[in-house]
């Protein structure tokens, strides 16, 4: 992995007079780099689109440049359709994508026209009786025992997501009797996942559906969506996804399977959101203490509640101290936030250069599932968001909370009288 953090030490500086510490900072210019990138390498797919998936980072600036880049966004709850809609992405550019789904969340996809992805087969029904049936839709599969499991999102089979295999197959059948023309199939079966031939061999399986849809029920499907799960190399000793593999991997499979077949054109869509925006988000923050005793714990002016993953999966997220990183790393630190919870540490035995008190660290790759996971427990205030722009220019696309926001659902004034 390669580390890019965009600023130099004295632009860094320069940067938290104006702005207090921690904040997350995104990069512009390399977010639309990597989206090019992204598109570039699967410009052979029939309408190739990627649903930005929302809740890897939910800001509608963010969401407003992905859809300049020719992204839709992939949904799941009622505030990420609320965002898409407020960045400008509407319609079938919004995939609707939720399990346990609740009725005025159909609603509101079925209102703005979404591409709604149904987790079960009873949701046929409800979804009827709530939003009533639209012109197009589209089913999770689950492959179950099919599939091999991964880290984070667990064993398909053990999953709770999408529909099995001969439910899949019952619900086109239904669906079309119910007067649905247009058809697409999705699946999500990985997290982070840094092995290509996991993401071929997904779309082969699709793939291979897709061909028996047709065979027994006669129903042409118009697009199948490979879901996210992009991995994206957190330690310094990961690699970066070969893309060139993968889309090559998918087109010959495509051939076999799909074109040889008499069912081109197929529409191949994906929901990546971590591979987008992870590796041009990072969380900016001060040394606050330092303290020495079994071991050396730095303390940070940030913690888990604005990066959880750490603490929550043990991640590893690389750290860097700008105006040090020529030093020698020869201090052992568990660099910590300030929850009451001894998971909240950014990095457990980390080797850095000495640090003091006023040091600014830089933790890398928090561009997706970083602020996103951020959450208030023991008081804790979600930090801001900032956006670096291709001229350079610095702008804050979320501001930080205020105690008064956090006690926005208090009222303090009913105490007198309790
Ligand atoms: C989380 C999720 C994604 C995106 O996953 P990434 O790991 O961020 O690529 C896509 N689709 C669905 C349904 C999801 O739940």
């Amino acid at each position: 992995m390669q580390y890019n953090f965009p600023l130099s030490h004295s632009q860094l500086l320069e940067l938290t007079q104006k702005h207090a510490t921690p904040f997350h900072i995104y990069d512009e210019s390399m977010i639309r780099g990597n989206a090019a990138r992204l598109n570039r390498a699967f410009s052979w797919m029939p309408g190739f689109m990627n649903y930005f998936a929302v809740k890897a980072l939910p800001n509608p600036f963010i969401l407003r440049i992905l859809k300049e880049c020719g992204m839709g966004a992939d949904c799941s709850s009622l505030a990420e359709l609320v965002l898409a809609e407020k960045a400008g992405i509407t319609g079938e550019n919004i995939m609707f994508s939720s399990n346990n789904t609740p009725a005025e969340e159909f609603a509101a996809a079925g209102k703005l026209a979404a591409i709604i992805n149904l987790d079960d087969i009873s949701h046929i029904d409800f979804l009827e009786q709530v939003a009533g049936m639209p012109e197009i839709i589209s089913f999770r599969y689950n492959p179950g025992p099919l599939k091999d499991g991964n880290v984070i999102i667990g064993n398909p089979e053990e999953a709770k997501y999408g529909l099995t295999r001969s439910q899949t197959i019952e619900a086109y059948r239904i669906a079309a009797e119910k007067g649905v023309r247009r058809f697409g199939l999705h699946t999500m079966v990985a997290s982070n996942e840094l092995n290509e031939e996991y993401h071929i061999e997904t779309a082969r399986i699709l793939f291979e559906l897709v061909v028996e849809i047709s065979q027994k029920t006669g129903i042409r499907i118009e697009f199948v969506d490979l879901g996210g799960g992009y991995g994206v190399p957190y330690s310094p000793e990961a690699e970066e996804l070969d893309l060139a593999k993968i889309s090559q991997g998918i087109k010959s499979e495509y051939d076999r399977l799909i074109a040889a077949n008499g069912l081109s054109p197929l529409r191949i869509v994906m929901e990546n959101g971590r591979m987008i925006t992870g590796p041009y988000g990072w969380l900016v923050a001060r040394v606050r203490h330092l303290k020495h005793i079994y071991r050396d714990y730095a303390g940070l002016d940030a913690s888990m509640a604005n990066l959880m993953r750490p603490g929550m999966y043990g991640a590893y997220h690389h750290i860097t101290v700008p105006g040090k990183d020529h030093l020698p790393h020869d201090h052992k630190y568990d660099v910590t936030g300030s929850l009451c919870e001894n998971n909240d540490k950014f990095a457990v035995e980390r080797m850095l250069p000495e640090l003091e008190p006023g040091d600014l660290v830089v933790i890398h790759t928090t561009g997706a599932h970083g602020h996103a996971m951020g959450f208030n427990y023991n008081g804790q205030l979600r930090s801001s968001e900032l956006l670096r722009r291709c001229d350079d220019s610095v702008v804050e696309i979320r501001r930080a909370e205020t105690l008064e926001d956090h006690f926005a659902t208090l009222d303090f004034a009913r105490l007198k009288n309790f």
